[in-house]
């Protein structure tokens, strides 16, 4: 199997859609390669693949060799920085229009599925990411099925369950856990996102739908809280045009003042407006939510090595 020489899969799950399930799969990637990590991200979300989009890679052309695709990369190593390659696989790659719809029969699905976990060649890498579609599916199934039956012990790591503080009230995330429990696939913790939201006008960080939902719920279910992701308008901003995130004066995230955070960036102009895949993961660390992602990042690490 090509994923032979991964050590770490992580499958990234949510109960519903536009939770932000891709924003989470994303920001892990890049906290890990940013973290010295080699990463891949598998996009296995066959009604609308997104990973294209958010790493600004849509024009990419997927190449086979010799035995399977070739991933797209994002980024290559940077050992001097202590940042490792990133690299993508989505079914978007695939598709003739961007934008279409995959509209398959299950066994079609679970069949490509299967050909995405054969056929990539990733080669040797410390994580990959798996973005799966929302809810409990027969391609999660089939997913858990396949990597239960291949995967050396170990070597999935786990889930990561993406969650926002109204769908904490929701049975939808309960389903994931109970998914988890009965597909006997380790749960690594929960995220909230949407969780407050960092005001780009006036330096605050406002909890909109209140806090706390998704730590009761994992404390219920005796699984990790991994932490609470705040609404960022400039992460939205970066994704969608590529501009580094810029703060008003005394934002303060976390207790990091974020109205610094330009200077921490590599000294482009403010304002920039450019689409260039290769600074993505530079343009991040000045977002207000990649100290969150970095401790996150960490408790995973911690949690699968
Ligand atoms: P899903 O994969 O669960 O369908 P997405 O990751 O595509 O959700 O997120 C849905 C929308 O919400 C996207 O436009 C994304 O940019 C935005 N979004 C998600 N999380 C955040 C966040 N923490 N701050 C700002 N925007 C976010």
């Amino acid at each position: 199997m090509s994923l032979a020489r991964i050590k770490h899969i992580v499958l990234v799950l949510s109960g519903k859609g536009g939770v932000g399930k891709s924003s989470i799969t994303t920001q892990l990637a890049l906290s890990l390669s940013l973290s010295g990590h080699s990463v891949g991200v598998l996009d296995v979300d066959l009604t609308g693949p997104s990973m294209p989009r958010m790493f600004n890679i849509e024009d990419a052309k997927v190449t086979q060799a010799p035995g399977g695709w070739l991933p797209v990369p994002v980024h290559v190593a940077n050992p001097e920085k202590g940042v490792g390659e990133l690299r993508c696989m989505s079914l978007g790659f695939l598709l003739r229009g961007r934008g279409d719809a995959v509209v398959w029969r299950g066994p079609k699905k679970t069949a490509m599925i299967r050909q995405f976990l054969s056929d990539v060649l990733w080669g040797e890498m410390d994580y990959l990411l798996i973005d799966t579609p929302p809810g409990t599916s027969d391609e999660h199934i089939s997913l858990a099925e396949t990597l239960l039956k291949e995967a050396k012990p170990g070597q999935l790591a786990g889930a990561v369950i993406v969650t926002t503080p109204q769908a904490v009230a929701t049975a939808d995330v309960k389903k994931e856990l109970n998914f988890c429990v009965k597909t006997r696939i380790p749960v690594i913790g929960v995220i909230e996102n949407m969780a407050g939201f960092v005001c780009p006008n006036c330096a605050e960080c406002t909890d909109i739908f209140g806090k706390g939902g998704g730590q009761v719920m994992a404390k219920d279910f005796d699984v990790p809280f991994l932490g609470r992701i705040p609404i960022d308008p400039q992460f939205v901003m970066l994704i969608e045009t590529g501009r580094r995130p810029e703060y008003p004066q005394g934002t303060v995230i976390n207790g990091e003042d974020f109205s610094k955070a330009l200077q921490k960036g590599s000294g482009s102009s403010t304002g920039e407006v450019t689409k260039e895949a290769s600074l993505l993961a530079e343009k991040y660390r000045g977002c207000s939510l990649e100290p969150i992602f970095r401790e996150i990042t960490q408790d995973i690490v911690t949690a699968v090595e």
